[in-house]
């Protein structure tokens, strides 16, 4: 049956007495999402369903994309959007006088991740499922997210993200999907048994991984697919070896804690744990999934594509490889074979505290059979190696070396497939951290630039402009994000760019009002709203914003009549809790706020805002209501960045090192719609090569400099007398390793032409709708085809035309 307004009038009255006991009336925001997402849920359990039987049935090639984070969100407003069903819902509650927008705010965001890496993850799985793409996800069902930020005093505070307290409405247990993880063997012995040798396990422990499934509803073209998310518990059967309740509570915790670290590999025990609890768990279950369908493991690539987000789930590599020699008898180099072919990974990082290196007793500890494996592959590795007269690479690319496991090498080595991020990151990969490796497998290296899902950032956090663009260019857009490029022809059109800027108005004008609620802050619409928001960290620069917004305040107050474009600086971050000098920064933007903002002399001329606990839902507020997009990390540190993308789309105009995407981006949109300054990655290499760097000269020969770096050490900003002088020494002392001072008055420079651009609205909106025209270009949407056409040899089940807009049904 046709999805109607009346019929959901009607489902929707009847749902919420059945369930509750109450009529609209009475009913609390709660019990109104409830209700809303059970129809929801009704509405694509079929389609869902259908989908997994279509897969088996038609032996197609499924990727499995394994990430030890995902980031969705929340669920509701994306589903109802790619079940067609946004508008008659929204119509429909609204006669029942209910508020649509209140009742979505109950949700509590899907945070099962840090920032960059999660999203592009959770990007992901709706781009596979709008392409038709047959993609699952693999990860782990925190129990808390990432944590709560909240400040108090201008510090980060960190409480717990109890998300799950009230139940998650998308998610289905499915015990029969289970499967057991053995770990912690003290030793394991080989064992001739009937022809072959089995492993026999001593000691150790045995841990039920249980799975819920999410489905991730494709737009508008019927295909759900499955994100299962793991969750560690103690089988029946294994109940005597627990004896203490300590030993129950580590099993419990294996799954509480989302570590909050984004840029550097902590090395903690529990992490390894989890690394090979969801590696072990989604392996086992494709595995019994193929042999179940009746396909023979030999032709394991034929049906299997298996992804590797970062380091983190490289241990699918031994896991598969011992699933195949101890379980089915394989021999080394089929298992190898197979392995090498389903097996694909993708490199996130470049920065060498980013790189996942693990002691060997660590891994020793957690699985000894693991480990053999690792010591195999090694031994063959090497061997082949010299065998090819290259023994001068094998210190630079072994596995395992100084006794610990490196965790980069393991996936190259064992995937068919290598790549980066953006073009940067790419050859910056080939070129210098994996050079080694490059010059042994060139085939497995290329580039996927990251994407953003444009029906999130777009559709469905800014209906305001994406009404602009109905009327103007028609609906296309929403099924092609390329198509937004027909805007293209309005450049010109003072109508149209009028439509544009008012769009962004209405847009501040709601963040204004949320910046009232949260932060008890007034700030002008008309002011220009210049948004940085990113995890914090040294290499994204807050602190090069920062400086400058010191050295404005310090011009206004020489000179009071100072000539310059309102501005409302607007951060969110959240730094590692572990990360010291990340919640200096923090601290130290708090205060220049509070000094600011509270400075009649001023004149609202500035003010800095920094809302606290950043995450999607607030990105989906911040990024609508964003005129600068700020991106301004040190060349050659970002491997791509997705924030950038999300605010073009938007209209923000970007500030930007020629860094990551940004570059990109750039190419795009052309010289004269963006912002670009600061040091090349030739120059910063240059400056590590020959050491050259000396921040103290910039501090001692530029008085701009000096002037802004002193504010922080002599008491003219309150409350910092710690922080400020930490901040000092950073970048002075410790010789500012991110170039913040070299980059300081190109900064200045660039952010004075913003300031010049913004006085002409008519030229803003210009440059701001040529941004959003060529936003579409970083659809994730056509990343994931890239992945699935060049790495994982994955077809569209759901073909484009065929696509039957009423198949989620009631
Ligand atoms: C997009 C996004 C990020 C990534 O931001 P970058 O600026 O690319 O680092 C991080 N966190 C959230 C919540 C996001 O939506």
């Amino acid at each position: 049956m046709q999805f109607t307004k009346e019929y959901f009038i009607q489902e929707f009255k009847k749902r919420l007495n059945e369930g509750y006991a109450v009529d609209i009336k009475q009913a609390s925001n709660f019990e109104l999402y409830q209700t809303l997402a059970s129809i929801v849920r009704s509405g694509y359990n079929n389609a869902w369903h259908q989908n997994i039987k279509n897969n088996a049935r038609e032996g197609n090639k499924q990727a499995y994309y394994f990430s030890i984070e995902f980031l969705p969100g929340r669920l509701l407003q994306s589903n109802l959007l790619n079940m067609g069903w946004y508008d008659t819902v929204i119509s429909g509650l609204k006669d029942l006088d209910i508020d649509f927008y209140e009742v979505t705010e109950i949700e509590k965001d899907m945070a099962l991740g840090n920032g960059g890496l999660g999203r592009l993850a959770a990007a992901f799985m709706d781009a596979l499922a709008s392409s038709g793409l047959p993609g699952n996800g693999n990860g782990i069902r925190y129990k808390y997210g990432l944590f709560k930020q909240k400040i108090v005093d201008g510090y980060q505070v960190e409480l717990p993200n109890e998300w799950l307290n009230q139940g998650n409405s998308w998610e289905v247990r499915r015990d029969s999907k289970a499967v057991d993880i053995h770990i912690n063997a003290t030793e394991v012995s080989l064992l001739e048994k009937d022809g072959h040798l089995v492993p026999v396990y001593h000691g150790g422990k045995v841990i039920r991984a249980v799975p819920y499934d999410v489905g991730v509803v494709g737009f508008q073209n019927g295909c759900v697919n499955n994100l299962r998310l793991w969750d560690a518990e103690i089988p029946e059967s294994e109940e005597v070896n627990y004896r203490t309740l300590d030993e129950r509570r580590k099993i419990e915790d294996l799954t509480s804690i989302l570590y909050p670290d984004d840029s550097t590999s902590e090395g903690r025990r529990l992490r390894l744990l989890q690394e090979y609890f969801f590696v072990s768990a989604g392996i086992q279950s494709i595995l019994k999934h193929h042999k179940k369908a009746g396909h023979n493991l030999n032709k394991l690539a034929d049906y299997v594509a298996i992804h590797i987000n970062d380091t983190h789930p490289v241990l699918c590599i031994p896991e598969l490889m011992r699933l195949l020699l101890d379980e089915e008898h394989y021999g080394w180099d089929e298992a190898w074979e197979i392995t090498t072919q389903v097996m694909s990974y993708t490199n996130h990082t470049l920065m060498a505290e980013a790189m996942e290196k693990w002691p060997i007793h660590y891994i020793q500890e957690l699985q000894p059979r693991i480990y053999q494996i690792i010591c195999e592959i090694e031994r063959r590795y090497v061997e082949s190696l010299e065998k090819r007269g290259q023994a001068e690479l094998i210190p630079s690319t072994r596995i395992i070396a100084d006794n610990q496991i490196r965790m980069v090498s393991l996936a190259i080595i064992g995937s068919h497939s290598v790549n980066g991020v953006a073009k940067l990151h790419t050859e910056l990969m080939k070129s210098q951290v994996l050079n080694d490796f490059y010059r042994l497998f060139p085939e497995r290296f290329n580039n996927k630039t990251n994407g953003i899902t444009e029906r999130r950032w777009l559709q469905i956090a800014n209906r305001e402009l994406s009404k602009v663009l109905d009327k103007t260019i028609g609906k296309t857009w929403r099924y092609a994000a390329d198509d937004l490029e027909m805007l293209l022809k309005y450049q010109d059109d003072e109508k149209v760019l009028k439509e544009i800027n008012h769009a962004k108005y209405q847009n501040k004008v709601r963040l204004a009002e949320h910046v009232k609620k949260s932060n008890g802050l007034k700030i002008s619409p008309d002011a220009i709203f210049d948004v940085q928001i990113k995890r914090l960290h040294e290499y994204k620069r807050q602190l090069l914003n920062l400086l400058r917004i010191i050295k404005l305040y310090q011009d206004l107050k020489e000179n009071p009549n100072l000539d310059i474009q309102p501005r409302v600086f607007i951060f969110g971050a959240k730094a590692a809790p572990g990360y010291h000098e990340a919640k200096v920064i923090i601290k130290c933007i708090n205060e220049v706020g509070n000094l600011i903002n509270n400075d009649q002399t001023i004149q609202d001329k500035l003010k800095v805002v920094f809302i606290e606990d950043y995450s999607v839902s607030l990105a989906e507020l911040i990024i609508p209501a964003a005129d600068v997009s700020e991106q301004i990390s040190t060349a050659t540190k970002e491997a791509s960045g997705t924030s950038n993308m999300k605010l073009m789309l938007n209209g923000a105009l970007t500030v930007a090192t020629l860094d990551g995407a940004n570059i990109e981006i750039k190419d795009q949109v052309g010289d004269d719609n963006i912002f670009i300054f600061g040091l090349t990655k030739d120059e910063v290499t240059a400056h590590n090569q020959t050491q050259d760097y000396c921040a103290w000269d910039y501090y001692n020969n530029i008085p701009v400099i000096k002037r802004v770096l002193d504010a922080l050490i002599d008491g003219s900003i309150p409350n910092i007398q710690v922080e400020g002088r930490h901040v000092f020494d950073l970048l002075t002392r410790f010789n500012d390793q991110f170039f913040v001072l070299a980059d300081f008055e190109g900064y200045l420079a660039i952010q004075e032409q913003v300031d010049q651009a913004y006085r002409k609205p008519l030229a803003w909106a210009k440059m701001s709708l040529i941004n959003i025209a060529k936003g579409g270009h970083f659809s994730a949407d056509k990343t994931v085809q890239r992945y699935a056409k060049e790495i994982w040899h994955i077809k569209p089940v759901v073909e484009k035309d065929e696509a039957k807009y009423d198949s989620y049904q009631v």
